[in-house]
């Protein structure tokens, strides 16, 4: 994996260590939805495919994304909008997540739903939000 600069490129100011690479490497565990959010955000900006399955929901989660083949694809900024915890394991995360396909501005607007089982976050679906 490349090393990276900080700040994190989730869009905190914390450095990439005492931000998403503490998930992403498994030396800590996400506290909130929130965080997993962030760290699957920064996961696909490093093409780090198996994280991104890893917090998948198993009920929802594709077989293979091949982020490693998408060269188009570059990330660009995240905005988290909301962060609405719904009782102890379920939670939902509203986000902005910009990116450039050949240098083509994009922006995904996503309200997103998180479960959590043994101590864990997982990401389970979303839905686009088309207004924006
Ligand atoms: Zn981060």
């Amino acid at each position: 994996m490349a090393k990276l600069t900080h700040p994190c490129p989730c869009g905190n100011t914390l450095e990439f260590e005492q931000c998403c690479g503490q998930y992403i490497s498994g030396s800590a565990t996400a506290p909130t939805a929130e965080a997993l959010m962030r760290s699957r955000y920064t996961a696909y900006t490093l093409k780090d495919e198996p994280y991104v399955l890893a917090t998948w929901h198993t009920s929802t989660r594709p077989e293979k994304l091949e982020l490693a083949a998408d060269t188009a694809t570059k990330w660009i900024g995240l905005e988290v909008k909301r962060h609405q915890q719904q009782d102890d394991t379920h939670a939902i995360v509203e986000f902005v997540a910009k990116f450039k396909i050949n240098g083509r501005a994009q922006r995904m607007h996503e309200i997103s739903n998180f479960v959590k089982e043994d101590r864990k976050w997982f990401y389970m679906d979303g839905e686009f939000d088309e207004s924006r």
